[in-house]
């Protein structure tokens, strides 16, 4: 089995935090409405991509009904649409769209991982399962060599970022790139629907962010 294989595996199955194992398991039980007739699949995330990539980009967590429902990270929301739409344009992405697990979506040179692998309450994980998911991201490290640009969505995945690649932190904001001599990383507000319906998010703003990541992975 594959190093990725295996770790997929490994995340998968891991229930280290209590309080999220139950919530992702109740999300699934008890769906909402319009997801009444899916099945939920209400297990951990691990990432999806080119293995090969060299552009990483890390978000918070899956969503309750986005990934949390359909399998995959980014998949079946708005984030997910947005997601996939401005990768597409930017060759990163096979499709314009994130359905579904199965929906042939490929990624080219980029990586989706995030900084917490279950869903949790109000998106809000705590400090505690930030700490415990971490290893996770250490192994995708190790596993993603060729990894050159770390693109973070929003500041929990900046932070994440900053202790994985062992750098301080800077003020968080929309597209800022911090060089490192090991590193570059780019940062972006969250294409949640908080975000992007509010406008504090323009769809200009997003894409310009993938337009700079383009440039940097080339
Ligand atoms: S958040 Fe991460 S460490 Fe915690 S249970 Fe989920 S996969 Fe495991």
């Amino acid at each position: 089995m594959s190093s990725i294989t295996s770790l997929n595996k490994k995340i998968s199955n891991c229930k280290k935090c209590p309080r999220l194992a139950v919530y992702i398991r109740d999300v699934a039980k008890n769906k909402v409405r319009r997801f009444k007739d899916e099945k939920y699949y209400g297990k951990p995330l691990s990432g999806f991509g080119d293995i090969n990539a060299r552009l990483l980009i890390i978000g918070l967590a899956p969503a309750a009904h986005g990934g949390n429902r359909t399998g995959r990270m980014f998949t079946g929301d708005s984030s997910g649409d947005w997601l996939a739409k401005v990768m597409h344009k930017h060759g990163f992405a096979s499709i314009p769209t994130s359905q579904s697990r199965d929906d042939g979506l490929t990624l080219k040179n980029a990586y989706i991982t995030a900084a917490v692998r279950c869903a949790p309450p109000q998106n809000k994980p705590t400090k505690d399962e930030m700490n415990t998911c971490f290893q996770y991201l250490e192994k995708e490290k190790e596993i993603l060599t060729k990894v050159t640009t770390i693109l973070c969505l929003g500041k929990i995945g900046y932070e994440a970022a900053c202790k994985l690649f062992e750098v301080k932190p800077e003020k968080f904001g929309h597209n800022k790139l911090f060089k490192y001599d090991h590193i570059q990383i780019l940062t972006s507000y969250h294409p949640s629907k908080q975000n992007t319906q509010t406008g504090r998010l323009t769809w200009s703003q997003w894409s310009s962010v993938f337009a700079k990541a383009k440039r940097l992975v080339k």
